[in-house]
């Protein structure tokens, strides 16, 4: 997989109201999965990202709660 870190290159786009006004912001779990929690600014829509696939918080917060298995 071609992984790409650093400053993103194409702008998101919020898929709920469609603007590009969407912050990115890359986190790692206590486990090491990086994710990234995505927020727009014109809906307040917010969201969770893992190497571009969407996340159900659910899964964000059971990856966060395993942090010694
Ligand atoms: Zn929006």
């Amino acid at each position: 997989m071609n992984r790409r870190r650093g400053v993103p290159v194409e702008p998101l786009q919020c898929g709920t109201c469609g603007a590009n006004d969407v912050i990115q912001i890359e986190l790692t779990l206590p486990d090491g999965t990086e994710v990234n929690f995505c927020s727009c600014h014109q809906c307040e829509a917010r969201w969770w990202d893992r190497d571009g696939e969407p996340l159900e918080l659910d899964v964000v917060l059971e990856l966060a709660r395993n942090t010694s298995a």
